[in-house]
């Protein structure tokens, strides 16, 4: 997978969208480009007193409706243009759900398992100095994505505060709670996820409850959306991460492999009572629900035939090809996609972001309730999109995000 095959795959999925919508040649010009990129390629010393320089980005697609949003990501594979796509799925995300934000997304070329905690930190304090013209509580907020978690965080919003002289907790989301963190926060996204899922199930007039469920991917949202299933009945019969898969018919103890398997290192492999599997395996296992929760491009012309599940809920961002996804509508498979499925993550760092401003903070019922209204209305608003279109829940979903976004730019019309 490269990162022009994602940029690709977005600016498709766009290109389908305008032509529905009639829009007009320009406007559909400037939504196709990130309206703001920074390379930084910055030095750190590592614990041996070496240097070592790294690639970094941060991809500003549009502003229209508000300051930017998303995450940033520590992984080997980042590049400007996978940047640049995850920023403008950022946008319709943030339409669809209709919260007060335009696209972003950040990375580093790196993999953070050669760095020590250390060197982790020290990366994360001088990327965020490279990047910090254009972060900023009312103009780019960042929030965790691959590789990155709370800690990393909060030395983000460190960094940025040492910079100012004051505390600017409102400057990324994502944080632990005693920094101006949201309850709910670490759970919203694979909790969005399941709540999409049981949305789904009443489209295709199924329980939730008792249906096998396989999940790519066991990290924050993979894990949380595994947790979550199994809670509300399902059967979760394989999951996996990058090391590789583990299948059980009856179902596999999820409680038990998130506490103890996890975070070690030769990670769920560790776990030997099911059959270990390949994660080309696993997302053809025999299933109901398929829930993809790792990193892009996995479900492709090359497997989609091949998947047994009758609904898939993507996790992950952009993880089904353009290609998989005809085979898919043709084949009367659901997808839920991505900019619907798991936009709990950005809605819940949108109420973080609020308290933060406000110095207020909610209760953790009252961020997954309000949680599960947005995802329910952002749900419905696309069902009704489907039908009045004929067409897929992804084109639904980009129909919805993408006039919101136009709207919004003619309305504010073409600065000068
Ligand atoms: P994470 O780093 O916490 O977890 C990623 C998981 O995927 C890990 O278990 C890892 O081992 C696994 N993985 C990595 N490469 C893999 C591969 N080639 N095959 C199988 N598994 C692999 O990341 P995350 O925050 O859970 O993000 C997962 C996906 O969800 C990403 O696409 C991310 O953009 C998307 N997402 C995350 C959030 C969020 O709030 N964290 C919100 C919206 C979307």
């Amino acid at each position: 997978m490269s990162g022009t095959q994602v940029i690709e795959q977005a600016r498709t999925q766009l290109a389908h969208a305008a032509k529905l919508l009639n829009l007009d040649p320009g406007l559909h010009e400037v939504l196709s480009r990130i309206k703001r990129s920074v390379i930084v390629n910055f030095p750190v010393v590592m614990d041996d007193g070496s240097v070592k320089v790294f690639e970094g980005y941060r991809c500003q697609h549009n502003t229209s409706r508000g300051p930017t949003k998303g995450g940033i990501r520590y992984h080997q594979d980042v590049d400007l243009e996978e940047t640049g796509a995850l920023a403008m799925w950022m946008t319709w995300k943030c339409a669809v759900a209709d919260i007060p934000y335009g696209g972003a997304k950040g990375g580093v070329r790196v993999d953070t398992k050669k760095l020590s905690k250390r060197e982790l930190e020290k990366l994360t304090r001088r990327f965020v100095s490279e990047i910090n013209m254009i972060i900023g509580e009312r103009s780019d907020i960042p929030a965790p994505d691959i590789g990155t978690n709370p800690e990393v965080m909060a030395w983000i919003m460190d960094t940025i505060s040492m910079q100012v002289g004051y505390t600017v907790p409102g400057v990324v989301t994502g944080k632990p709670i005693p920094l101006g963190g949201s309850l709910g926060r670490v759970e919203a996204t694979g909790r969005g996820v399941i709540v999409a899922a049981h949305e789904a199930c009443k489209d295709l007039n199924m329980d939730f409850a008792g249906k096998r469920v396989v999940v790519q991917g066991f990290g924050n949202v993979g894990s949380i959306a595994a947790l979550l299933g199994e809670r509300d009945g399902a059967v979760i019969v394989g999951v996996s991460d990058a090391r590789g898969a583990i299948h059980n018919p009856k179902g596999l103890p999820i409680e038990k492999l998130f506490h103890e398997f996890s975070g070690r290192d030769g990670g769920l492999a560790e776990y030997k009572e099911c059959d270990q599997i390949s994660n080309e395996e696993l997302l053809e296992l025999d299933c109901d629900i398929l829930i993809p929760a790792a990193i892009a491009q996995q479900l492709t012309a090359q497997n989609a035939d091949k998947v047994k599940a009758k609904l898939i809920v993507e996790g992950a961002n952009g993880p089904t090809t353009n290609e998989a996804d005809n085979i898919f509508s043709d084949r009367g498979v659901l997808v839920v996609p991505d900019i619907l499925a798991n936009a709990g993550g950005v809605i819940v760092s949108y109420f973080e972001w609020v308290q933060d401003l406000q110095n207020f903070f909610w209760n953790e019922s009252r961020v997954n309730e309000e949680l599960e209204s947005i995802m329910k209305r952002a749900y419905d608003g696309v069902r009704q999109s489907r039908d009045t279109y004929k067409t897929d829940m992804r084109t639904a979903a980009m129909i919805i995000g993408v006039k919101r976004v136009a709207d919004a730019t003619l309305t504010r019309g073409i600065f000068p």
